[in-house]
């Protein structure tokens, strides 16, 4: 399940939390996939996260790796999306792209900041635990493929080790915290 999806005729790439009322402003026919190509169905009801989805029977055919993902894991990318133009100057001018496919490493980016000069800088939302040998791997793929990558861990990821591990390698590392950010969204599919 994702927040992005393809206009088949048009090329362009959707984002659903765009649409005020997706199921009115997107025509079935016109939808796909953006990774496969897949037949996508709209999951909206009244306060979820509305979001694409495969049907249960054919899940998305490509082979890249991706990590599972829950609704909060949804609400962060979106959050991160719409917020970190706003809270970070150099920000400013990037254009957030979502799912973004990565193929030399046949990996999907959760959220790509492309900046008007053709830098990309990768967000990574972690919230399921994951090794250090992972972060590591994660990190070289997308820095091989000329992305840098910023990782924000929260849930069963944000462990004492990780963030430490984080900070020492790279310098940095952000924290997501589901239950200070969100009283409200019911997250139950
Ligand atoms: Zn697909």
């Amino acid at each position: 399940m994702g927040l992005a999806a393809k206009n088949k005729i048009t090329g362009e790439i959707i984002y659903i939390y765009e649409c005020a009322d997706p199921r009115s402003e997107l025509k079935k026919d016109e939808l796909e996939c953006h990774l496969c190509g897949g037949e996508l169905i709209i999951k909206a009801g009244f306060t979820r996260i509305k979001h694409f989805a495969h049907k249960p029977n054919s899940p998305c055919s490509c082979d890249y790796d991706r990590h599972p993902e829950s609704y909060e894991h949804l609400f962060f990318k979106r959050l991160l999306a719409s917020e970190i133009g706003k809270e970070y100057r150099e920000y400013l001018g990037a254009k957030p792209r979502l799912e973004y496919p990565i193929h030399e490493v046949k990996r999907i980016a959760d959220i790509v900041f492309e900046f008007p000069n053709g830098w990309l800088v990768a967000h990574e939302v972690q919230l399921s635990s994951i090794t250090i040998e992972d972060l590591e791997n994660r990190t070289n793929d997308y820095r091989n493929a000329g992305i840098d990558i910023i990782w924000w861990l929260g849930k069963s990821a944000d462990t004492r080790k990780n963030r430490e591990w984080l900070f020492e390698n790279y310098g940095e590392c952000y924290t997501l915290d589901w239950k200070a950010v969100n009283k409200n969204t019911a997250k139950d599919d």
